[in-house]
């Protein structure tokens, strides 16, 4: 599978995000990949939920796998660290993420 181009782009509409299943909104800016395999497909993804996929190493996770990461493996590996800071709490996967961002970004 290769990369056509990725790059933040701003939303001309509301969107979901292919990692955590949240709502990308319209005029948001977010990262926009188009890859091309048998097909040309489009991913979308926070900006964060991408900041994320790398700051926790999601990819090198991924790479004996053939279909890339996708939103179930986002979901386990989000919890997972997720609760290493914040034992207590129950967020849904995109409220998750998001305060995972805040914690790792800083
Ligand atoms: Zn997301």
């Amino acid at each position: 599978m290769d990369t056509l181009k990725s790059k933040e782009v701003e939303a001309r509409n509301n969107y979901k995000c292919d990692l955590c299943g949240g709502e990308i909104k319209q005029g948001e800016i977010y990262r926009h990949s188009t890859f091309v395999d048998d097909g040309i497909y489009s991913f979308r993804e926070h900006s964060h939920c991408h900041y994320l996929s790398h700051k926790l190493k999601m990819y090198d996770k991924v790479n004996m796998c053939e279909q890339g990461l996708d939103s179930e493996l986002f979901e386990v590996i989000v919890t997972e660290d997720f609760k290493d800071f914040f034992p207590e709490e129950k967020l849904s996967v995109s409220d998750m993420a998001f305060k995972l961002y805040k914690k790792l970004g800083e």
